[in-house]
């Protein structure tokens, strides 16, 4: 029997995909597949548009 099962936790780093912000235009990664409904923003763009006010 195989008890020891280690490698269930042996993930991948986050995987990361590349996305062109809507805002600027840079070429930026995001931990989330985009679906194209929505525009992504890059870090930056995504931290100022959260500030408007
Ligand atoms: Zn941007």
């Amino acid at each position: 029997m195989e008890n020891d099962r280690r490698g269930s936790f042996d993930r991948a780093p986050r995987e990361m995909y590349d996305v062109i912000c809507a805002e600027c235009g840079e070429k930026t990664q995001v931990p989330f597949k985009p679906d194209g409904s929505r525009p992504v923003y890059c870090r930056e763009c995504y931290q100022k548009r959260r500030r408007k006010y």
